[in-house]
């Protein structure tokens, strides 16, 4: 059975998790699990142990060995403890030593095979597991993986938001791509949604303000990776940041709360709250005749074996709402993505009706 005190900071709102991304000896661990207790804010002392590393000859963890010095820590600041974990071995000696948190790592959610072996180790405990997005955007393999501790019985699961795999280059070392996780919380409103904006931005000048906007977001909590030296780190030197910087970035979060209880606001908030209802039904309405214009378009393109796709009107469409859109305030790429959705709807209600006509003559 869990520790109830490890249960009272799973439940504790903001959750931050910070530690060093990899525990490389006893002092460097002991020098930041205090800093990081001096700051009164953190909850949750976090260190690799088994580093999943994409290339050979990388710094690959301290291995078992630095359970003791993660123990030791526990001890000395009272701060319970956080590793990742990507096999049963790591999680029965993860626990035999006392580590009250797990998390599955982003290589590892990929997995359906290691995240079974996970939850099978696991069933029916209530053992606290973190369950990382998955490395390739595929929300279905992140749902995947939760399903499969829920079916095991595992009982105290939350996910972590660590951004994912993009080819190319980008200001983020992995895209945070918002609408998966804004997703995931709709699916799971009842689990703990983190934030790890050290493995988002891959750099510490943008923890700032992709934290914040995970807070805006209403995820519950942080893990931040620190290190004494950030620049010495032996892993993910770059978007290492002393406790102190982390201090800095927490005491310049703005923290929110998804309800307020002033009655001014409640209302203002219904008022505004109607108006969309209104415009959103007229919207629907309208996108509906639209498409029926589409279909109809469509009949006379099947009588006269016309293509479907007509580039020159497509364009025209998009390049004069592009316009429209920017007097109105509404962004180029907001406006392209409108239009590619209902054009795809409209071609494939197109595609419906010349279909219909092929059945009718058979
Ligand atoms: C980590 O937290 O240090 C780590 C390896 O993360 P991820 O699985 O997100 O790459
Ligand atoms: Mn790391």
């Amino acid at each position: 059975m869990t520790n109830p005190s490890v249960i009272q900071t799973w439940q504790q709102r903001p959750i931050i998790i910070s530690g060093p991304c990899s525990a490389e000896s006893e002092q460097q661990l002991l020098e930041t699990a205090m800093a990081l207790a001096n700051t009164g804010k953190v909850s949750l002392l976090r260190a690799g142990i088994w580093k999943p590393r994409t290339k050979p000859g990388l710094f690959e963890g301290m291995g078992s060995i630095a359970l003791q010095w993660l123990k030791l820590a526990s001890t000395v600041t009272g701060m319970p403890t956080c590793v990742e974990v990507a096999t049963a071995k790591h999680v029965e000696e993860a626990l035999k030593m006392g580590v009250d948190v797990l998390w599955m790592g982003a290589r590892t959610t990929v997995n359906p095979f290691s995240v079974q072996e996970i939850a099978d180790v696991l069933k029916n405990t209530d053992v606290p597991i973190l369950v990382k997005n998955p490395v390739n955007p595929d929300i279905e393999l992140w749902t995947g993986a939760i399903e499969r501790l829920q079916a095991a019985n595992v009982k105290n699961i939350g996910m972590i938001h660590r951004g994912f795999s993009t080819y190319g280059d980008s200001k983020y070392r992995n895209a945070p791509l918002w609408h998966i996780p804004i997703e995931m919380k709709r699916r799971y409103p009842e689990l703990l949604l983190i934030c790890d904006p050290s493995h988002i931005c891959g750099n510490r000048h943008l923890l700032q303000q992709v934290a914040q906007r995970s807070i805006d977001l209403g995820y519950h909590g942080l893990m931040i990776e620190s290190h004494p030296n950030p620049d010495k780190a032996l892993s993910d030197a770059k978007q290492q940041i002393t406790p102190e910087d982390l201090l800095n970035i927490l005491n310049n979060l703005v923290w929110r709360s998804e309800q307020s209880l002033e009655q001014e606001f409640v209302d203002a908030l219904a008022k505004l709250r109607a108006q969309i209802d209104n415009l959103d039904e007229e919207l629907l309405g309208l996108v509906s005749e639209r498409m029926k214009l589409a279909e109809k378009i469509g009949e006379y393109k099947r009588d006269n074996n016309i293509t479907i796709l007509q580039t020159q009107r497509w364009n025209e469409i998009l390049e004069k709402s592009i316009q429209k859109g920017i007097h109105l305030g509404l962004s180029p790429e907001f406006i392209t993505r409108y239009f590619d959705a209902v054009h795809l709807e409209s071609i494939s209600r197109q595609n419906s009706v010349m279909y219909a006509k092929k059945e009718e003559s058979k």
